[in-house]
């Protein structure tokens, strides 16, 4: 698939992308010389052994050996082929796309864009119940409720809160209307797995879950009835866009405040978490309903 996207392209994307800001959206680098100096995003440590050399367009670390260019990096980081990664910096830096003659563009790895387009769902979700707490009649008493805990305003917005309608059967109906198939839905994790047109989440805060790129790919909601047969907090499980375990909720906009405090502070919730972002702490982040894992620590370990 590779051999598919132009030289020009490739060449294109490698020299619109700063080697230098790249990698500092993983690891926090200072300058030492003329070249760049921090700690390894690919193994655990405490004193650098990673450096970048800008002129060169080259990353090496010493201790572990993972070393190579833009594209080599973010294929390891991401987790993606070597063409998914040369659209993903395209997209980054704006570079125009272009393949060889006589080739169209190829289809893009499968899961990849079924992954995409569940995300495309969830942010769309998240926009519908955000309007709904926002705006609406029936999403009143979900917004009296955080404004008495204290949320301000722009909280809402920067997190995107929402309230999922108590009709459990309104956001099957509400998607299906926007044209999405029952198939796509009925993998979404949106509805119940046994019920498929019954939504998971009724009558409760939604706090969506973002990526590190701060697209939502899951949700988290908050009981707003205390209906002791159900539990306070009920949380996403793993999607083919999310894996809890790898996940931190509130990372996407905590990470340069980690990068530039060098600290970071585990909260056991998501209104926690919101709390200290709203004071101006926004270095705090909350594992996802479960014991923190080694993944997670991985995601912050180099900041
Ligand atoms: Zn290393």
């Amino acid at each position: 698939m590779a051999s598919f996207i132009s030289k020009e392209t490739i060449e294109a994307v490698q020299n619109a992308t700063d080697i230098v800001s790249l990698i500092g959206e993983y690891t926090k680098l200072e300058p030492r010389g003329k070249d760049y100096w921090g700690c390894c995003p690919f193994h655990n440590e405490k004193t650098p052994s990673f450096h970048i050399e800008p002129d060169k367009r080259f990353y090496y670390c010493f201790s572990c050996h993972a070393g190579g260019d833009v594209i080599k990096f973010i294929m390891e980081q991401e987790k993606l082929s070597y063409a998914d990664t040369i659209l993903f910096l395209a997209k980054r830096s704006g570079v125009e796309v272009k393949y060889e003659s006589g080739y169209s563009q190829p289809a893009p790895d499968p899961k990849l864009k079924l992954s995409e387009e569940y995300i495309d769902l969830y942010e769309r979700t998240a926009s519908m119940f955000h309007y709904l707490l926002t705006e609406t009649e029936q999403g009143k008493p979900a917004l009296e409720y955080i404004t008495k805990r204290g949320l301000s305003e722009k909280t809402i917005q920067k997190f995107k809160l929402g309230f999922a309608p108590a009709d459990r059967h309104w956001l099957k109906k509400f998607l299906l209307g926007k044209n999405f198939s029952p198939e796509f839905l009925g993998g979404s994790g949106l509805f119940s797995k046994k019920y498929q047109d019954t939504a998971f989440f009724s009558n409760r805060l939604m706090f969506p879950i973002f990526n590190r790129r701060g697209q939502v790919v899951a949700f988290g909601g908050r009981q707003l009835d205390n209906d002791p047969n159900s539990p306070k907090y009920l949380n996403s499980g793993d999607l083919i866009q999310y894996k809890k375990g790898e996940t931190l909720y509130a990372f996407n906009f905590a990470k340069k405040a980690i990068k530039e405090n060098k600290k970071v502070i585990f909260c056991e919730g998501y209104m926690d978490c919101i709390a200290y972002h709203q004071c101006g702490i926004e270095y705090a982040v909350a594992p996802l309903g479960t014991a923190l894992t080694d993944e997670q620590v991985r995601l912050v370990r180099p900041f």
